[in-house]
């Protein structure tokens, strides 16, 4: 296999050179260092005669400025001269030319230029053919993904027209979209993860050609489908992630439960923003990267078993009786569907069942109260009230009643300082040793359990107690 010469000089037109746009390398000094390290071993690949290149993702973030997650490095090498040339390495994929080369403790992916053969099952190509850097460029998803750099020039490589698609914020497929997305299924989930990720916009022929092949995204691994939702619901900018996918019509798809809160009505006093599938979204809006999996699962869900449980009363009210429970079944139900932990999908649920349960928490019992703040998932259940309340009529007062209760158990939860120290026990006459310590604890239990309350006090308390033996006469 001949490959062509792209690295070093250049003079293909079609190649857009980014000279007025070169990558800058992250200046924080801990990406930084794995930039370098990157860089590193783009250059021992150079050195044995390899092209080499950093390539997708990495690229794409080091132009908008933001961190990489990691690095992905594209080389004329073969997977036999990658594992030859480098140290550590392990051979995730070698039968597609990729290689996980260690290099400084750093895990760096490292590919074969290839094209893509046929692909038979939606999802993987059945063949690659080891290929050139532009061949390469081209099996790639979206323009934005599809862009090397080289770590020593910074000057970026474009077969694809990335760059301008960067600068305009643009989801676009390289390629036919349709035929791309028919090939790869699960594109069709990342294009609008990046687009809400980014907020950008995704071009004309590429949306269309996903709204055209939603449907047919049921046919490949729930696992996959289950991790792009989960990288939706917590990249931020879930609430677009969400409306792109109910818009392409893949929500209706994936998990129908959520798009059949549209139009699904509620009393305009507790939800002055609208119906079910409306302050779904608003809730979406507020979740962040700080959020687990499990919350925002749970936030997407909490109402999921209103449209089941909706009743118009006599009065015109509308209730949903019993849809924390209905919902919690439900959640499991979904949550397993995408193939995530059980784990997972017990906690959405019983935070999901769970939701209502702070209203009441004014009129608890002590013991009742002080159960319920307990619990392990607390926290995650008080920001999935606080986010559905800022969602509603915004109205915080039983969540902050379980704030406040929260903060003064935890206050009352610290040991306090004991009143009565070791120099109190030696100025009234005991000399340190094994009885020092029982006296100690016995008046701190005796602080604990309100017997004592000052330090005058824990003083009478010993010499009750405790009375000094007599000094030893020296007669
Ligand atoms: P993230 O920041 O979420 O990691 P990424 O763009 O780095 O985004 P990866 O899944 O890490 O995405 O993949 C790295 C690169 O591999 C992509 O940028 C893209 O060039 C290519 N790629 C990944 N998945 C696909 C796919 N399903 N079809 C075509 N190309 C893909
Ligand atoms: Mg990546």
């Amino acid at each position: 296999m001949k490959i062509a010469s792209l690295i070093g000089a250049c003079d293909d037109p079609r190649v857009q050179r980014a000279t007025a746009k070169k990558a800058v390398p992250p200046s924080d000094p801990e990406a930084r260092r794995l930039f370098d390290v990157a860089a590193r071993v783009v250059r021992k690949l150079r050195d044995a005669g390899h092209e080499a290149v950093l390539a997708g993702g990495c690229v794409r973030d080091l132009l908008l400025g933001r961190e990489p997650a990691d690095y992905d490095v594209a080389t004329s090498a073969t997977a036999e001269q990658v594992q030859r040339l480098f140290r550590r390495t392990v051979p995730v994929g070698v039968q597609f030319g990729v290689v996980l080369v260690i290099e400084s403790g750093q895990h760096l992916q490292v590919a074969t230029f290839r094209r893509d053969g046929a692909y038979l099952d939606h999802r993987h190509p059945a063949t690659v053919h080891f290929a050139d850097e532009r061949a390469d460029a081209e099996r790639r998803d979206f323009t934005v993904n599809g862009m090397f750099l080289d770590p020593e020039t910074l000057e970026v490589r474009d077969h694809v027209g990335g760059l301008a698609d960067l600068e305009a914020g643009v989801i676009r497929a390289i390629g036919d979209p349709y035929a791309r997305f028919d090939e790869d299924r699960l594109r069709l989930l990342r294009a609008i993860r990046f687009a809400a990720r980014f907020d950008w916009r995704i071009e004309d022929a590429t949306w269309q050609a996903i709204c055209k092949l939603a449907p047919t995204i049921v046919g490949i691994a729930w696992e996959r489908i289950g991790e792009e939702i989960v990288k939706i619901l917590t990249e931020g900018r879930a609430r677009r992630g969400f409306e792109l996918m109910s818009a392409s019509g893949l929500l209706g798809v994936l998990i129908p439960e959520v798009e059949a809160m549209r139009g699904v009505a509620q009393s305009a006093d507790h939800h002055p923003e609208g119906d079910v599938f409306t302050h779904t979204m608003l809730c979406l809006e507020k979740l962040g990267p700080q959020h687990g999996e499990a919350l925002a699962l749970a936030v997407l869900l909490h109402d999921v078993a209103k449209p089941l449980c909706a009743e118009r009363r006599d009065d015109g009210r509308i209730t949903f009786y019993g849809h924390c429970e209905k919902g919690a079944e439900m959640t499991l139900d979904i949550v397993q569907r995408l193939r995530r932990s059980r784990d997972t999908a017990e906690r959405a649920a019983i935070l999901v069942e769970q939701h209502l349960h702070h209203v009441q928490a004014p009129a608890m019992r002590v013991a009742k109260l002080k159960r319920f703040l307990a619990q392990e998932h607390i926290d995650d259940l008080l920001e999935l009230v606080r986010i559905d309340a800022l969602s509603a009529s915004g109205n915080l007062e039983a969540y902050e009643f379980c704030r406040a209760k929260q903060a003064e158990l935890a206050r009352e939860a610290r040991l306090p300082d004991p009143l009565l120290r070791g120099r109190d026990l030696i100025e009234l006459g005991h000399r340190p040793g094994p009885r020092f310590r029982e006296i100690l604890e016995r008046a701190f239990d005796a602080q604990l359990e309100g017997e004592i309350t000052s330090r005058e006090a824990a003083r009478a308390w010993v010499l009750g107690h405790y009375p000094p033996a007599e000094p030893d006469s020296a007669t």
